[in-house]
């Protein structure tokens, strides 16, 4: 029966991929091997095609492109002994360098659970505030309503990568390494529960929630990355429902524009006498469009040193 599914998914599938007239060498034929599909195909190559995976996917949202992403053998699962050692850092939060374009050229299917693997949410709060560009800054994570001192606990299994204090604005942090090599960080604790290396898993405790670093009342920032590339966590989570949003998360380098556009964006740091005016014509740009890079009006008043976005 389960046979039989599958091929009349690859017939389904070859179907959708012509209509999209994406050329891919047709299947031959699939043995069974474990839990993983041997998939051979006319040109003479094959592939292994992980069978629950493929369920899964095809439950997603976007399950046509996971299902395309598959047959090009983009099913990003790194292994679970390299996971937690290559790009290992405990020092620095970002375990690649910084946020970099160049690293979400590829678009990837992420398989979100491991077999056993669950979900929790961090904390129950509602969304205060999105993910997204707000007043020129980018605002990588989402935040979370809580009251200081509640437990604030890890969202996947995972190791946690980072758990101390930063200086550039998250407070108390913890960043937790996943299995599928996606990280979450959760920011202005009020106190740590966990170390670094250690392991942890989903629902299990690594906080308490507060409003250390740049914070102005109590709350956590979640954040989630694939090689320090921030996205926005509703791709991956209901806040609503706190159920998983999607099985399989599929990230393409159209998703990651915000990182070029955080890459490419350039601040004035405001000086006295500086004006929207002024700084419209050094930079070459409308007042209309700093105005709405920074959430401005024309007669909002600058305040020295602050950065106003300029690119
Ligand atoms: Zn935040």
């Amino acid at each position: 029966m389960k046979k039989l599914i599958f091929f009349l998914y690859l017939i389904n599938l070859i179907y959708i991929l012509k209509a999209q007239e994406i050329p891919v060498p047709v299947v031959v034929d699939t043995v069974k091997s474990g839990r993983f599909d041997i998939v051979l195909f006319t040109d003479r190559t094959w592939q292994y095609v992980d069978h629950d995976s493929i369920i899964k996917i095809v439950r997603a949202e976007d399950s046509v492109k996971a299902r395309k992403y598959i047959i090009e053998n983009k099913l990003y699962q790194p292994d679970s002994t390299t996971v937690f050692s290559e790009n290992w850092d405990t020092v620095n939060i970002f375990a690649f360098g910084n946020i970099d374009y160049k690293r979400a050229l590829d678009t990837v299917a992420i398989p979100v659970l491991r077999d056993t693997g669950k979900f929790f949410i961090p904390v129950p709060g509602y969304v205060q505030s999105k993910f997204g560009w707000r007043w020129g800054q980018m605002h990588n994570g989402i935040d979370l309503d809580l009251k200081t001192g509640d437990t604030v606990v890890a969202s996947f299994d995972g190791v946690v990568r980072y758990a101390g204090w930063n200086t550039g604005g998250y407070g108390n942090l913890v960043i937790i390494r996943h299995y599928n090599g996606l990280e979450t960080y959760y920011a202005h604790l009020s106190a740590l529960k966990c170390k670094d290396n250690q392991p942890v898993r989903a629902g299990e405790l690594i906080g308490l929630g507060g409003c250390t670093g740049r914070c102005y009342g109590p709350h956590v920032h979640y954040e989630v990355r694939f090689k320090d590339n921030p996205f926005d966590p509703e791709w991956l989570i209901n806040f609503e429902t706190k159920e998983l949003a999607v099985d399989t998360l599929i990230l393409s380098p159209e998703k990651f524009g915000h990182v070029k556009e955080i890459c490419e964006a350039q601040y004035h740091a405001v000086i006295s006498g500086d004006t929207l005016w002024g700084i419209s014509r050094r930079y070459g740009v409308s007042i209309k469009y700093l105005c709405s890079l920074n959430g401005l009006t024309e007669n909002s008043i600058l305040n020295l040193g602050q950065k106003v976005r300029v690119r």
